[in-house]
């Protein structure tokens, strides 16, 4: 497919371009500044702040393009409108990582059996969003407005553990990303299937698993 990343140059980008490039993908980097010129592109990618991802996505759509994004900290639900209006897809993801979602499975299968949770999540100190887009979405399936910690120190990549408690018992479910370049098989993954989605938007990797 013909790409556009936006963010191309970020850690996230630096890590994810090359393995979609030799996954057979043409990727074109678009960096803060550039015009978001994507017209007859098959899609575009966003991984860069929840200010900018917004007005990527609209400039893409308005362009007909359909959009791959994980940029997290923004509300993408107004897309959705415009995304069905062209019959295109919007598809976003507050976490690309396979165990990144196995672990909010297990976690809302856990929620059932124990009475009190809370989410801690550690990220590098540069990301601009707290809690992670992970860490609500977690909150969210396991429901009960679980309180969420959010660590950011530098060392760290992205890591989530959610604890629960029960009298007499506590168990811990933890997902640790070492490297970015764990996002790139939901990339990979989300790309293909954009075709097959319905037109507007689509949230969270469990969607194409
Ligand atoms: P980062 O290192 O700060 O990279 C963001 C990049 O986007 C920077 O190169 C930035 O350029 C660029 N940028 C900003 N505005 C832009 C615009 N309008 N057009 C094109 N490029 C623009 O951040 P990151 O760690 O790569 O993370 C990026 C985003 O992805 C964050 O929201 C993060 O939370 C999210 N994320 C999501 C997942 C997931 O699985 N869904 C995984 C990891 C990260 P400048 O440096 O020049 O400003």
């Amino acid at each position: 497919m013909k790409v556009a990343f936006f963010g191309a140059e970020g850690k996230v980008g630096r890590a994810l371009v090359p393995v979609l490039e030799r996954a057979g993908h043409q990727v074109r980097g678009i960096e803060i500044g550039e015009e978001p010129d994507v017209a007859g592109l098959d899609a575009t990618v966003d991984f860069t702040t929840p200010d900018a991802a917004p007005a990527n996505a609209r400039a893409a759509l308005e362009q007909g393009v359909s959009c791959v994004i994980g940029t997290t900290g923004w509300d993408p639900q107004p897309l959705d409108a415009l995304a069905r209006d062209r019959g295109l897809r919007v598809f976003v993801a507050p976490n690309f990582s396979l165990g990144a979602v196995l672990m909010m499975r297990f976690a809302q299968q856990a929620a059932q059996y124990f009475p009190r949770a809370e989410v801690i999540e550690l990220h590098s100190e540069t990301k601009k969003d707290a809690p992670s887009g992970t860490a609500r979405a977690t909150a969210d399936l396991i429901g009960g407005d679980p309180v969420i910690h959010s660590v950011r120190l530098p060392g760290l990549v992205a890591h989530q553990e959610v604890l629960f408690g029960g009298p007499g018992q506590l168990l811990s479910i933890r997902h640790d990303t070492t490297a970015r370049e764990s996002f790139a098989d939901g990339v990979l993954l989300a790309l293909v299937k954009l075709p097959e989605l319905p037109p507007g938007l689509t949230v969270g990797l469990d969607a194409l698993l």
